[in-house]
């Protein structure tokens, strides 16, 4: 059985950021004031997936927001507690433009990610 998403995401493909078999990564309908708002969706309906495979399509995601945030020096990764998409896992990374949604972002569980480490100690040794 397909539910809404499931068809709503057949009809997105063209705007898929990043695909593998369990994940499709694209932009949020609503930016909420952000530049850059995506988030990290199951194409299977799995609301829990298991603690390895939650794992790894975190890292996945993470991965992922390090090349597309990567004009900014951190983003943020959210957990979904506002978020209406009832039947699969997602996550939300955003950057930290849009003043409304900062606002709601302190109530939302979240973290700061570095997109790049500026100091590269084999930059260093090369000169
Ligand atoms: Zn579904």
């Amino acid at each position: 059985m397909k539910c809404k998403l499931c068809k709503a995401l057949e009809k997105e493909k063209d705007k898929y950021l990043y695909e593998d078999d369990d994940i499709v990564v694209l932009p949020t309908k609503n930016l909420k004031g952000h530049n850059k708002r995506i988030m990290a969706i199951s194409k299977e309906h799995v609301k829990n997936p298991s603690h390895l495979d939650e794992d790894e399509w975190i890292l996945i995601f993470i991965q992922f927001c390090k090349g597309y945030f990567d004009e900014e020096p951190t983003f943020a990764l959210c957990e979904s507690t506002y978020a209406t998409i009832p039947n699969h896992w997602h996550k939300i990374a955003c950057d930290w433009k849009g003043n409304e949604d900062i606002k709601q972002l302190h109530f939302t569980p979240h973290r700061a990610i570095n997109t790049y480490v500026r100091w590269n100690p084999d930059e260093d040794r090369n000169k």
